[in-house]
């Protein structure tokens, strides 16, 4: 029918196609700098993608330049490590604008995760791609996490492993200060609620994670996704800190709940209690204390991954 046709070529000729815009955010301490974010941007901009970068005023954080420049824009770029994502989470979530990842941290566990590569210009690729994915993020008294959340072990490692020792040291940091700390290591009570269920354990460290990697080269669980709407817990009941040794190959490969002194389930809601309060660390960040309520915020923010 001739007068469809010219019905339809008549709208597509009204259709505009408007640039798509983009704000980038960029951890003004990452360990891969200024080198790396222009060869993600010409990447974008080649796309055809309008790119403009926004820094922090004083005393502004991430997520307060993501609220503060949401407006007009069609996504986030965060350029940065797990932290930086970290911190930009709250701003994901209420603005709803997509997130593209351009990894310039010492791990980029999350990056892992979704297949996202470690090369800032890759990275690029993908969000030009535009394939967008619902992503779920772990919560723990209202802090919103990609990756994992720890209470013992693991919080005490990110207390002791500063900024110097990462920039130095990088992945070979952890091991160092892991090992100081695995010397020194205590085992704790803690009450864990979940499922109308309470199990009281001795646990050298408890960990919730959303995603799959963690710790540069930690695994959560090796089937975990940060997209199948659970959270993957586990709790190291070992009788001697020497014990994790034995377990480390397992621990990396995500396959430590296979081992009798391992506890692991899945859940996605768990409260955990200590008779002190304990430090909760959320993606390599000291964030809360126990009493420490985990749940799962499913499909929470949409992100740019990789087709196929
Ligand atoms: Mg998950």
């Amino acid at each position: 029918m001739p007068g469809t046709e010219n019905k339809t070529a008549k709208g597509k000729a009204a259709t505009h196609v408007r640039q798509k815009h983009a704000l980038l955010v960029v951890n003004p301490r990452a360990r891969r700098g200024t080198g790396s974010i222009a060869a993600a941007r010409d990447v974008l901009e080649k796309a055809g993608i309008r790119v403009t970068e926004e820094k922090p005023a004083a005393g502004e954080n991430i997520a307060d330049v993501i609220r503060r420049n949401a407006e007009g824009h069609d996504f986030v770029m965060v350029g940065g490590g797990d932290g930086t994502l970290n911190a930009a989470a709250p701003a994901l979530v209420e603005t709803g604008l997509p997130l593209g990842v351009i990894p310039l941290g010492t791990a980029n566990d999350f990056a892992r995760t979704v297949g996202i590569s470690a090369e800032p210009a890759k990275a690029a690729e993908t969000i030009a791609a535009g394939k967008l994915q619902g992503i779920d993020l772990g919560e723990v008294n209202g802090h919103l996490f990609f990756n994992v959340a720890s209470i013992g072990f693991s919080a005490e490692l990110a207390q002791d492993l500063t900024e110097h020792a990462k920039k130095r040291w990088g992945t070979l940091g952890y091991a160092i200060v892991a090992a100081r700390i695995l010397m020194r290591s205590r085992l704790f009570t803690a009450f864990v609620d979940h499922d109308g269920t309470t199990e009281k354990i001795r646990t050298m460290q408890v960990s919730v994670g959303n995603g799959r990697h963690y710790g540069g080269g930690m695994t959560v669980e090796e089937t975990a996704t940060a997209d199948d709407g659970r959270l993957d817990f586990y709790s190291l009941e070992v009788d001697h800190w020497w014990r994790l040794l034995a377990l480390l190959p397992s621990l990396r490969k995500g396959t430590h709940g296979r081992w009798d002194d391992v506890r692991a389930f899945q859940t996605t809601e768990v409260t955990i209690r200590t008779s002190k309060p304990r430090p909760v660390n959320t993606d390599g960040e000291l964030s809360t204390y126990t009493p420490a309520h985990f749940r799962i915020r499913p499909k929470a923010i949409k992100v740019f991954v990789p087709a196929g």
